[in-house]
């Protein structure tokens, strides 16, 4: 069965490209019936604070990317770590280095003087340790001085790596802490990962984790590194690209479903499809549509994306994400009577809008109440038509039964009466139903408003 895993540094936010990773491992684990886990590389004891890795598990939950069991610590497994190290010693496929820090770093700086390569190799690699019983010492891994390490990657292809690149790196610290490099290895062993799907900035790291599999006589997992997401000029993404913590497009309002889909086609693809479902995503997607170069942040595919997923959208779970979306962003809770009216009004509500501030303006027909203060165009467009007209409207809307094609016809009559096109009426009735100058249609306003309220608000507008 398949187990994949994300498992992020918590940095104080989730990265988008943390969440596209995320993303990859969860459709390729939900799609066969495996298993996607959390592991909160969280060995940096500065950073890692409860809030870092609260907003990695915000960011995964709003995203829908849950995960199965409970998110693992990688600090809590140190013990683990520093045993696979000692077993690796016993084995000989590590040493004792008492090489101190200064040693090292005089190395390093004779190394640079004399143009000499700064891979450190250990004096203690062949030496017997035994001089030194007593000494703090670190435990390193006895990496091959020749040869080469293919990594058989599944979107790199088969990526050879000179083993005489490869130092000896340590395992576990003279202090007795596990480095990353060693715990990333026990970790995915013991947490049952089949593949490893993560950033491409990892793939030489695969060359000297894969040492640590061999020592142990672990199954090495599939690898596939993916490329990093650029920028839409194609530089390194950063802040002044634009958002790139997935908190703040949330907090910008894309939909979660829309920012799913996006970020599934960021560097992935399936034929010319572009806008699907979270099944279809789960039934397509695999490792062979991962494209080997780096994808741009495209905001206008983010915007047309997320447009037709809100289309797409189940009213209810769109209302409950606007909810959602209210909270986060500090504004005041629907009433009653506001999710009822936008749930009623959802089904035009939710058409040609990118995001959900965009849904909430086309909304406000049903967020104001009386009376309605038109704005300055609405207040143009109320004035442009000659006084008693839209009385007129009063007395037809009074007996119409309420439907779109009656609704239609009497207002068509009442301007048709004064000699005018429908149309002409339009804007000073969408004026008064909503006091703005660009909204639904008029007769979508008025079926989701019923009879009273229209009637009312059209009485308001009158006197
Ligand atoms: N903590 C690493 C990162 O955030 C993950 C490494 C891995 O996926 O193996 O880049």
């Amino acid at each position: 069965p398949v187990v994949t895993r994300i498992a992020p540094s918590p940095t104080g936010y989730m990265h988008i490209g943390t969440a596209r990773t995320a993303l990859f491992n969860w459709l390729y684990a939900r799609g066969r019936g495996g298993k996607f886990l959390l592991r909160i590389e969280d060995t940096d004891r500065e950073r890692s604070t409860p809030e870092a890795t609260a907003a990695i598990e915000t960011g995964m939950r709003w995203l829908g990317l849950d995960w199965d069991g409970e998110a693992v610590s990688q600090a809590a497994q140190a013990e683990r770590h520093a045993e696979v190290a000692r077993a690796l010693l016993e084995s000989g496929h590590a040493y004792k280095c008492f090489a101190t820090q200064e040693e090292i770093a005089a190395f390093r700086e004779a190394a640079r003087a004399e143009g000499r390569s700064t891979l450190y190799r250990s004096p203690w690699r062949d030496a017997e340790p035994a001089s030194h019983p007593d000494a703090p010492y670190a435990i390193r891994i006895k990496a091959p001085l020749d040869g080469q390490t293919v990594i058989a990657d599944e979107v790199q292809g088969d990526v050879t790596i000179r083993n005489d690149q490869l130092d000896d790196m340590i395992l576990l610290r003279s202090d007795g802490t596990p480095t990353y490099m060693l715990a990333v290895v026990v970790d995915d062993h013991d947490m049952g990962v089949t593949h490893v799907i993560r950033g491409d900035d990892h793939l030489n790291n695969a060359a000297r984790q894969m040492l640590v599999y061999h020592g142990m006589g672990w199954d090495v997992p599939v690898w596939a590194h993916i490329p990093l997401i650029l920028g839409p000029d194609g530089k390194k993404l950063s802040k002044r690209h634009g958002a790139t913590g997935v908190e703040e497009y949330q907090k910008m309002g894309y939909p979660a479903a829309g920012m799913r889909n996006y970020l599934t086609r960021l560097g992935w693809s399936h034929g010319d499809d572009e806008v699907f479902s979270d099944a279809q995503a789960r039934e397509w997607f695999d490792l062979d549509g991962i494209t080997k170069s780096a994808a741009r942040l495209d905001f206008k595919k983010l915007d047309h994306i997320c447009g037709q997923q809100i289309a797409m959208a189940e009213d209810a779970a769109l209302l409950q994400e606007i909810e959602a979306f209210l909270a986060v962003t500090g504004q005041p809770a629907l009433t009653e009577p506001q999710r009822e009216g936008m749930l009623s009004g959802m089904y035009c509500l939710k058409e040609r809008a990118k995001n959900l501030p965009e849904l909430l303006d086309k909304a406000h027909f049903v967020l104001t109440s009386r009376p309605i203060e038109p704005d300055e165009k609405a207040a143009k467009a109320l004035a442009s038509v000659s006084d008693g007209i839209l009385a007129e409207l009063t007395p037809q809307l009074q007996n119409a039964s309420w439907t779109r094609d009656e609704l239609e016809s009497a207002v068509a009559q009442v301007a048709e009466a004064h000699g005018q096109k429908l149309g002409k009426l339009a804007g000073p009735l969408r004026a008064v139903l909503s006091g703005r100058a660009v909204s639904p249609s008029i007769f979508d306003m008025m079926l989701v408003l019923g009879r009273d309220e229209t009637l009312a608000r059209l009485n308001d507008a009158a006197t």
